[in-house]
């Protein structure tokens, strides 16, 4: 049994005010591995003053200071690499294609704030202007479970990076992975104040980051629905917001696909991070000529997948975070048949041999119309949604059709025919074919997916105001 019992505030672990416990589980087993205390509205409170404290001296550093600082953090996180991914395994029950993934990631984040920082014009001429981009003040980042280690890192990089200091709160669910970074990152010997975490509710902890006039900036990535809530909170006092929320995918599979290529790069993204991914392809789009062919590929290829725990390296899909999470799978299976979907592969229930655990059956639903809920909603489970078109421009239309628009997705065999489909999507992000992200990429959501960029140049600005002087 793992105890957590303090934050981290002020370059220290210290001992929270607030007493309240919260259980953690291991999802695969669902048992009870640890508790953490949670933090209060008063810890918020100490970690922004000495968040404050520390600003003044992070605002005066160079880039080439705060270079160096990135690249301890990620000596810091590299070296931890093995506990990290231990902590993920049993707190999260990530698949192994996804901790291999995501502790690289981690490390790698710092390193490309890093080149930001050594490329980016802080001061410039424009016109009789001498232009400097300021850090904007102290800056606040709250994070869910889905990639906890790595969003804490992306956010801390980003606010080094510009030169502010930063209090993140991150899921409450993600206690013993957030102590494992923590003590990573710890090695770096950050100046104090200059890293706060406090682990605590949203309605507490994060409420009070939102509120808080100390905070001049928040970085938020979640739901769109707690997105909404931080965004009015925060324009009492003008914060700066960076909200990277949810998404529904969509998938254009154009009829020049190869299908032994592109059926294995469609159920990648569809079950990215057993399905619980923002960027999950989970919507798709298939012609009417190849509907047939396409669904008979799915229907194999989904029964070879093996859903397992994250100990298993076989195993492509991981359980569901939480009981909550699996009871909301759950309903959207039950909720797609009752649309008048056909269940071509999956349905409820767990996996065969699997008695224990929020596994739940990889599930492809055909005869989708996009106006069906399981077309419209984030289900954040492996989960796929089939929709026909009957040309390219309906497939656009029906891709565009959706109040998200954070990453899609087009699989074909002509580079420039699929790039001018691309074009016409909304969506932060276009992958073709399953093509690996760059580091430095812009990444954040059109319409209800969130405002902003994360990453590079784009990502950094967002923590930055453009100063003026003239003459
Ligand atoms: P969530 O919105 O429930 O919680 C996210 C964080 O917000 C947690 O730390 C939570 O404690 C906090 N929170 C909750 N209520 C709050 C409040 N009133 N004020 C301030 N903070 C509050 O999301 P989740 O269930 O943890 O994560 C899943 C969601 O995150 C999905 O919708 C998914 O699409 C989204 N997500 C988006 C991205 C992206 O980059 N766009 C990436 C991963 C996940």
């Amino acid at each position: 049994m793992k105890l957590i019992e303090q934050i981290y505030v002020d370059g220290a672990f210290a001992t929270p005010h607030g007493s309240e416990r919260f259980d953690l589980f291991n999802p695969a087993t669902e048992e009870k591995i640890g508790e953490v205390r949670l933090g209060d509205a008063e810890d918020a409170r100490a970690a922004i003053a000495a968040a404050r404290r520390a600003f003044p001296a992070m605002r005066r550093t160079e880039p080439a200071e705060r270079v160096s600082l990135l690249l301890a953090l990620r000596d810091a996180v590299a070296a931890r690499a093995d506990a990290l991914r231990a902590a993920m395994a049993t707190e999260y029950g990530a698949p192994q294609s996804f901790l291999a993934f995501s502790v690289p990631h981690a490390a790698g984040v710092f390193e490309a704030a890093a080149k930001t920082v050594a490329d980016y014009a802080f001061t410039r001429r424009i016109g009789n202007a001498d232009v400097i981009m300021e850090p904007v003040g102290v800056a606040a980042a709250i994070t869910p479970w889905n990639s906890n280690i790595g969003f804490i890192c992306t956010k801390l990089a980003t606010a080094i990076a510009a030169g502010t200091s930063i209090v993140i709160k991150p899921s409450e669910m993600s206690a013993i992975q957030t102590q494992t970074l923590l003590e990573a990152l710890h090695e770096a010997d950050l100046p104090p104040g200059v890293l706060n975490v406090v682990n605590g509710h949203g309605h507490v902890v994060g409420a009070e980051l939102s509120r808080n006039p100390d905070i001049a900036k928040i970085t938020f990535t979640g739901s769109t629905t707690t997105g909404r809530t931080i965004l009015r909170t925060a324009a009492e006092t003008f914060k700066r917001v960076t909200l990277e929320l949810g998404g529904k995918g969509p998938q254009i599979l154009l009829d020049d696909a190869d299908l032994d290529r592109a059926i294995p790069h469609v159920l990648a993204s569809a079950f990215r991070n057993s399905g619980q991914a923002c960027i999950a392809g989970t919507r798709l789009l298939v012609s009417k000529r190849r509907y047939v062919e396409i669904n008979t590929r799915l229907a194999e290829a989904v029964a070879t997948l093996k859903v397992g725990p994250s100990s298993d390296p076989a195993a492509d899909i991981g359980p569901m975070v939480s009981a909550r999470q699996w009871e909301r799978v759950q309903s959207y299976i039950r909720l797609g048949q009752q649309e008048g979907a056909t269940l071509l592969v999956g349905g409820e229930g767990r996996p065969d041999g699997l008695e224990r655990g929020w596994f739940v059956r990889p599930t492809v639903f055909t005869d989708v119309t996009n106006d069906m809920r399981i077309a419209r909603e984030e289900i954040f489970g492996p989960v796929l949604s089939v929709v026909r078109y009957r040309d390219e421009d309906e497939a656009i239309a029906i891709a565009n059709d959706t109040d998200y628009g954070l990453q899609s997705y087009v699989l074909g065999s002509d580079a420039e025919h699929m790039r001018a489909v691309a074009r016409q999507l909304e969506a932060g992000r276009v992958v073709i074919n399953e093509a690996p992200a760059d580091a430095r990429a812009p990444f954040g959501g059109f319409k209800h997916s969130g405002i902003g960029r994360e990453f590079g140049p784009f990502g950094l600005e967002a923590f930055l105001e453009p100063k003026a002087i003239i003459g």
